[in-house]
């Protein structure tokens, strides 16, 4: 063994490290052993918890970044690859749409979630069949449904849900007796579809013991290094509107062109390849009662040209997806198609911008992003108790929750009825991205990183009106390899940007 590697081995042991056969076999076939020891120093030196036993993957691991630093990601090809756009799959025409079919399907794909992804729904049966078990005398029995949930009705001491599933109609009753069900009971919305668990009190009743909703799988986020590759998530920008935070957005430009901020904002800026905006990039046009007092620019074409203008200031290389949100030239009901060529034509012509519908489930570098507006979080804010919505990362978990873009139909939120419910979260996002609320948070849930980022646009008449106040000029910027949030960067303040980690 050549000295030098001896050398090596010998002052890891030192730091109380053991080698693996593989560790040593790696840095003895290293010809860059003096350059590889000295960032492995470095690095074991920063770690609070060294390893035990120094394996090749962790020396790989840990040296890795040395090399990124130099990676430039301008000559990494872009990956993207869409695997849903509603743009593509909706019927457009306005053939006779068919609620039942549309309810059925989320009956059915709820139904194969809840039987895939839980176990405990396992041995649920159909209405029909407890229905008859009560009428042959097995009333005692514990029996599981799956429903979809028709009504909620508050009594004095309970809850009553009206339910069915494709074979009847049934009561639910939750008592308060129970304070844990009932506090949850009490968050079911109409239309979604749970798994009830309880004995029949009656030939129609249910008294529920617990109540089981699809939810997302616990998922662990990868332990990797840092990638060289960051992707921007913003939305809300509201371009024409009076409120649009001109200058904000202006310096947002400066920087991700690593025009301005120290070295550490320049450094990021250069990590960038993937800028993100989940809707509502211009103001649009009547989109509520006396909106145009508060238009800067009155033609939905030229809000888009400007935008345009806007977004062909960021490097080429940094691929931009959009999808419309509720001010945008769109259809307003759910699933939403693209924005319609007529108006936001310009948009189309920049080379690196991809437009998208909502929602749209792209794996952007390897990881799955779902990517919608989020109209549906205000209908979630009217009828869930304990959302807020200066928490707007909560009221996106709702969703998750109920594997559903939008439980509530007939509400504020417009649903179109396809012959296929495409708001069904058939797959788990590992990144579920949206704006809306004007409000900015993040929170991993089950390891999905659940991101609402905010607006750019400052409030509004309606807005006050309203009692919102926005959380506004901020973006975030992710990790794509270890899907952690490595940068909140505020805008609006004059200095001391980065705002927080
Ligand atoms: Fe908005
Ligand atoms: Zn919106």
């Amino acid at each position: 063994m050549p000295t030098s590697i001896r050398q090596a081995i010998t002052r890891i042991i030192n730091m109380g490290i053991q080698l693996s056969p593989d560790a040593i076999k790696l840095l003895s076939s290293r010809n860059d052993l003096d350059e590889i020891m000295a960032k492995l120093i470095m690095e074991l030196d920063k770690l609070r918890e060294k390893p035990m036993i120094l394996t090749s993957k962790i020396i790989l691991e840990l040296t890795r970044e040395a090399k990124t630093e130099e990676t430039d990601v301008r000559n990494i090809s872009p990956q993207i690859k869409v695997i849903f756009d509603p743009s593509e799959t909706i019927s457009l025409e306005d053939i006779a749409k068919d609620f039942v079919s549309y309810f059925v399907s989320r009956y059915r794909k709820l139904r194969r979630i809840l039987i895939a992804e839980r176990l405990d729904t396992r041995g649920a049966v159909n209405v029909e069949y407890v229905k008859k078990s009560y009428l042959t005398g097995r009333m005692n029995e514990k029996i599981k449904v799956i429903v979809m949930i028709n009504s909620k009705r508050k009594t004095e001491n309970s809850i009553i849900f009206e339910a069915e599933d494709l074979t009847g109609d049934i009561k639910i009753l939750v008592s308060n007796k129970n304070p844990d069900l009932y506090g949850r009971a009490i968050r079911i919305l109409r239309n979604e579809v749970v798994c009830v668990e309880g004995r029949m009190i009656s030939k129609n009743i249910i008294f529920a013991d617990d109540i089981i909703q699809p939810e997302v799988p616990r998922m662990k986020l990868p332990q990797k290094t840092e990638s060289p590759i960051l992707a921007v998530l913003i939305s809300d920008l509201h371009i024409g509107s009076k409120h649009f935070m001109r200058s904000a957005f202006n310096k947002f430009i400066l920087w991700i062109n690593g025009l301005i901020g120290n070295d550490e904002l320049k450094r990021m800026a250069a990590r960038v390849k993937y800028l993100i905006i989940a809707g509502d990039l211009v103001e649009g046009i009547g989109v509520y009662p006396g909106q145009e007092e508060e238009l800067l620019v009155r033609d939905l074409k030229r809000q888009y040209k400007i935008a345009t203008e806007y977004l062909a200031q960021i490097p080429r290389h940094v691929r931009i997806i959009i999808i419309p949100g509720n001010h945008d030239a769109s259809r307003q009901a759910l699933p939403t198609p693209k924005m319609y060529m007529e108006y936001a034509e310009p948009l189309y012509k920049l080379e690196n911008v991809m437009v998208l519908g909502d929602p749209a489930y792209v794996n952007i570098h390897g990881t799955l992003f779902l990517i919608t507006h989020g109209k549906s979080l205000d209908d979630i804010l009217a009828n869930t108790p304990g959302v807020r919505y200066d928490k707007p990362e909560k009221v996106m978990i709702e969703l998750l929750k109920r594997r559903h873009l939008a439980p509530i139909y007939g509400g504020r939120t417009q649903i179109s009825p396809e012959r296929e419910d495409f708001l069904v979260m058939e797959k788990v996002p590992q990144i579920f991205h949206a704006g809306h609320l004007h409000t900015f948070g993040y929170e991993y849930y089950n390891g999905v990183l659940v991101v609402n980022t905010g607006t750019w646009q400052e409030q509004t008449e309606y807005m006050k009106s309203m009692g919102i106040h926005p959380n506004p000029a901020k973006a975030a910027l992710v990790d794509l390899n270890n899907r952690r949030v490595h940068a909140i960067l505020n805008f609006k303040m004059q200095e001391k940007m980065p705002e927080e980690f």
